[in-house]
């Protein structure tokens, strides 16, 4: 709480180069390269960091290969070079992953076809991952046994990547180096609105722990509100050639499915793509893809019966999966691009809705609103973010700055030394799901060296403090200084994916869980603990937990 309280007191105290409003991957990245190249910025989300879309993704880094369909073969192009350049820049973050798919009797498109197709989404790659793979029915009965092959048409194995620590943590890492770049960032300040006086823009706001107003001053707004782009725009009477319309998607964690690092993939009987994907030592399975016309919503009975039939139909399960099994659930909507006024006229042009970002900048009010996107795209948003906020007279001392990936292979090099000198994988307790060295560099890269440092004082410091979860005393207290920790749901939900791999009820159980919490939250521990625990989050949503604001 230390660092939030002293950020907030900070922001208005000084004329910031810009103020970036909303914290999801568009936000972060924003400030992240903005800060990485010397501009002086401020950052505000009304929730927690990545606390509404950007934790409800199904944690993919892909070219897009559904979109080859709808011929978008320029966005799958964008999105398989920005998929490599993540997975470059991101060894440990982004991981290569295997996406292995079958058809039915009665698809759309004979096997051979869709066999081509991933061939071209290869090629469309660089050639960059592992080239794909023809499956036949023996191949899936061996390799697979749960995919079920009555039915089967054809099958294929192709690469793309994910984010093994989940979209939240992604999202936070940005910000993270944003505030080591001189950022001053808070979450649960939200924005009422701004206006412009002379040269500036003043945007009020509310720090929603106290319900202090104040107000932040900056050269450059940029709105990077996500499902509330317009809604912002109309407060600041900001008018764009853009706006958004918005596509439900949900996900559902179960117990583990198969322990096979891959992902399945299947054709729903909506005739979209539907994913089983790997989550620690869970397994997520989604996605739906419904219009909606509200930013809010909510896991329905019908979409959760959707995603169990359909993924019953397709799996050999010894016995089918129902509500009970249901750990955690993930409910968000894309914000996806339209021309102002234009909202996709009909159910195809629906369906096939591009997922591309735009940016809509105005140089005479120095205000940037930036509109759909994918968390694959997430450095071009910054780069393009940064030149627009360039072009509009702020000064960039370090224009050239590499404002993303993880510490150069010097430091990683370093940080395996020294976890090999002290045998620090010979400490993992046996009921981690990882070892130590691989898990704390990917969580905390050049931080982790901190962490090493304490254990050499203190072996028992890496002993694990909340039983059931892989988390150690010595991160819980790293945790504190460095990840503005303002809910317990912050730590459960978004730093970690305890809340998404854990039932809520042995989360309240867990030994040492109160610990972490004097830790994190010292004196308001029970009633941070109680907040948490009174709301119900086993059934995460993005409901509105804002009513006063639906209209
Ligand atoms: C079901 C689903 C699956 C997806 N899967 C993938 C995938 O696998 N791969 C991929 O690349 N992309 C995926 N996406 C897309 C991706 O998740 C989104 O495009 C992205 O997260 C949007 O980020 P954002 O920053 O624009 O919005 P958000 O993450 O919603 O961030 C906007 C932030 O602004 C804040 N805010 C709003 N109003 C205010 C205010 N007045 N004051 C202060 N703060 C405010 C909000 O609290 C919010 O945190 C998926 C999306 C969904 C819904």
């Amino acid at each position: 709480m230390k660092l939030r309280n002293s950020n907030i007191e900070k922001l208005d105290q000084e004329i910031f180069d810009t103020l970036v409003i909303g914290a999801g991957i568009n936000g972060a990245v924003s400030a992240a390269a903005l800060s990485g190249k010397g501009a002086r910025v401020a950052l505000i989300d009304q929730r927690d960091f990545a606390g509404f879309t950007s934790q409800q993704s199904s944690n993919l880094a892909w070219g897009g290969i559904k979109y080859l369909e709808s011929h978008d073969y320029k966005l799958v192009w964008g999105l398989c070079k920005s998929r490599n350049h993540l997975m470059e820049n991101y060894p440990s973050r982004v991981e290569e992953i295997r996406f292995y798919s079958t058809i039915e009797k009665g698809f759309r498109h004979h096997p051979r076809f869709i066999w081509l197709g991933t061939w071209v989404y290869w090629l469309f790659g660089r050639c960059f991952t592992s080239p794909p793979r023809w499956l036949s029915r023996n191949t899936v009965k061996t390799e697979e046994s749960i995919v079920r092959t009555d039915n089967f048409y054809g099958g294929f194995e192709y690469s793309d990547a994910f984010l093994p620590d989940n979209d939240a943590r992604f999202v936070f890492q940005f910000i993270r180096s944003a505030m080591d770049r001189g950022c001053i960032a808070a979450n649960y300040v939200e924005s009422l609105g701004a206006r412009r006086d002379s040269d500036l823009w003043v945007t009020r706001v509310r720090d929603a722990m106290t319900g202090r107003e104040f107000e932040i001053r900056s050269r450059v707004l940029i709105n990077a509100a996500g499902p509330f782009v317009d809604e912002h725009n109309a407060k600041t009477g900001e008018k764009t050639a853009h706006c958004h319309v918005f596509s439900k998607g949900i996900h559902l964690i179960v117990p583990q499915i198969t322990e096979n690092r891959r992902v399945l993939t299947f054709f729903a009987d909506d005739g979209r793509l539907f994913f089983v994907i790997p989550m620690g030592n869970r397994t997520c399975v989604g996605t739906t893809d419904t219009r909606t016309e509200s930013p809010f919503s909510e896991v329905t009975e019908e979409d959760r019966q959707f995603v169990l039939d359909n993924i019953n139909k397709r799996l050999n399960l010894t016995k089918p999966l129902t509500s009970a099994d249901i750990i955690a659930e993930r409910c968000g909507v894309r914000p996806l691009v339209v021309k102002a006024g234009k909202g996709g006229s009909n159910e195809r042009d629906w369906m096939q809705m591009s997922r591309k970002h735009e940016i809509d900048v105005s140089n005479t009010s120095k205000h940037i609103s930036i509109f759909g996107g994918k968390l694959t795209d997430c450095v071009n948003v910054g780069n393009e973010v940064a030149t627009y906020v360039s072009n509009m007279g702020v000064v960039l001392d370090n224009p050239d700055c590499k404002w993303y990936g993880e510490p150069p292979a010097s430091v990683r090099e370093e940080y395996l030394r020294q976890a090999q000198s002290m045998n620090l994988d010979a400490l993992t307790d046996p009921a981690a799901t990882e070892k130590l060295s691989k898990r704390l560099w990917r969580l905390y890269d050049s931080q982790a060296l901190e962490l090493l440092a304490e254990i050499r004082e203190d072996p028992r410091e890496a002993e694990i403090l909340i039983k059931g979860t892989d988390y150690l005393r010595c991160e819980i207290r790293l945790i504190r200084q460095q990840e503005m920790i303002t809910k317990l749901e912050d730590f459960l939900r978004r730093r970690s994916k305890i809340a998404l791999v854990t039932r809520h009820e042995d989360i309240r159980h867990a030994e040492g869980l109160m610990e972490a919490c004097r830790i994190l939250f010292e004196d308001q521990a029970q009633a941070k603990f109680d907040e948490y625990f009174a709301q119900g989050h086993d059934k995460v949503s993005t409901k509105d937990e804002y009513p006063q604001k639906a209209a």
